[in-house]
């Protein structure tokens, strides 16, 4: 490459998408000056353990710390979170007043756990969301056996703590507010298949209900909670698995378009409020809403680890030749571990307007779904049958290339 001696590369987010992105723009030749800033005082670590074995892994959680290659040569900024972009000035500002000018920069920030209304005040001592690694040592340690975990939300964060109070033999509730777990993002037969495993293994798995308060002892530790349903549940922890919201509040004021994360075109370019490019500016990862041919092009923030990989390379690259753009064409992909038993899924199941169940054997815990949309094949999922994964992956990215991302 041509002039990069000069030119300074910013990286807000030094986690999975951020090392990734960082990696990327080295290994295609950037030369120039790189700086990568963290909100958290960690370098890079992976996420998906810490509700899996991070819970359970007897001696201690495991290191998740990503490998940093030595050829990566940045300025990590760590334990300094951005908050506020300037794209007319092509600045950066850091938490600590420090101004950081960018020839490039990309949002790679992430998402936070999604917490209960304001108005339901402080929740009790022993009450938990998972993100980071202090919310994955602080949970683990109070897993302790002969407490009672009230999980609330049966998506795959809340089902895989759920397993690992399991593994450890503690009296599981879940709350669901749906008919079934799962349901919205990989339809009802994968639903009932993820509720009998919960109950299989012991969990008491309550649906169609949300836990409306959360009660504490004078101690200010957890107690229980009463449900939408009326009913209560004693717990001594809960962990709330509501969801996740990108972490983009601190490009308010920016102009770009950042609410429920960062509106991009399928070249990972950050979009303002009027869909206009915004020059020198991109995002990927969870922080990044990207248009999904397999959704007719609907922008959407994933929140799965193989994407933020994807996202992250493409935005690099497109980074560094923004004249001759890349586009994303990695068909997104996922994957979660259940009671030991390995959900993997590809494309976009929850785009679907139809699900076809090609095998269910509950017996050997084996699972074949197609999905469809007006026909069209948008998405797979397998329990316990990886390999039959690749036919899918390969239509469906014969499928988003060939059809418009809007
Ligand atoms: C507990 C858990 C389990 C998971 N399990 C799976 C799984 O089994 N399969 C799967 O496909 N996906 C899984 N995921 C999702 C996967 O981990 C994410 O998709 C992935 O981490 C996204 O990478 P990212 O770099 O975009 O965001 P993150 O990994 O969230 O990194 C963003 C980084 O930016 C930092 N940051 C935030 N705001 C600022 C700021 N203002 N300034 C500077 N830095 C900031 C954050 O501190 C963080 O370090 C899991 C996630 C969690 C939390």
């Amino acid at each position: 490459m041509t002039g990069d001696g000069r030119r300074h590369l910013v990286i807000v987010g030094a986690s999975l998408a951020g090392l990734r992105a960082a990696q990327t723009l080295r290994a295609e030749g950037f030369e120039g000056e790189l700086t990568v800033v963290g909100a958290e005082l960690h370098a890079p670590y992976d996420r998906p353990p810490l509700s899996k074995q991070a819970l359970t892994a007897p001696g201690g959680p495991p290191d998740t710390a990503l490998p940093v290659p030595d050829g990566i040569r940045a300025r990590w900024l760590l334990g300094r979170p951005a908050v506020a972009l300037d794209p007319r000035a092509a600045t950066v500002t850091l938490a600590d007043g420090t101004t950081l000018p960018y020839d490039g920069l990309l949002v790679a920030t992430g998402a936070a756990p999604r917490r209960l209304p304001p108005d339901r005040g402080a929740p009790p001592r022993r009450v938990f969301t998972l993100r980071d690694r202090e919310d994955a040592h602080a949970l683990r340690a109070e897993l302790t056996p002969g407490r009672r975990l009230l999980v609330v939300g049966a998506g795959f964060l809340g089902s895989e703590v759920a397993a690992a109070g399991r593994a450890l033999g503690l009296d599981v509730t879940v709350v669901e507010a749906g008919r079934l777990p799962l349901e919205r993002v990989a339809g009802s037969a994968v639903g009932a298949f993820v509720a009998d495993l919960h109950r299989t293994a012991g969990a008491d798995l309550r649906v169609e209900t949300t836990a409306e308060t959360l009660h504490s002892g004078p101690d200010g530790a957890l107690t229980g909670a009463t449900l939408g349903d009326g009913t209560t549940v004693t717990a001594d922890v809960a962990v709330l698995a509501l969801g996740a919201v990108p972490a983009t509040g601190w490009l308010a004021g920016s102009g770009l378009d950042a609410e429920g994360g960062v509106r991009c075109d399928r070249w990972l370019r950050a979009l303002d409020t009027e869909g206009r490019v915004v020059p020198g500016v991109f995002a990927a990862g969870d922080a990044a809403r990207v248009p999904q041919p397999l959704a007719d092009g609907q922008p959407m923030a994933l929140g799965h680890w193989s994407d933020a990989l994807d996202q992250a390379a493409t935005a690099a690259r497109t980074m560094l030749t923004p004249h001759s753009p890349h586009a994303l064409d990695a068909v997104p992909s996922f994957w979660s571990d259940l009671y030991g038993a390995r959900i993997r899924s590809v494309g976009l199941p929850g785009a679907a307007d139809e699900a076809r169940v090609v095998e269910h054997d509950a017996v050997a815990r084996r699972m074949e779904v197609s999905y469809h949309r007006e026909g069209r094949l948008v998405g797979a999922l397998t329990v316990g049958r990886t390999a039959r994964l690749a036919a899918y992956r390969e239509e469906l990215h014969r499928r988003s290339t060939t059809v418009p991302a809007g």
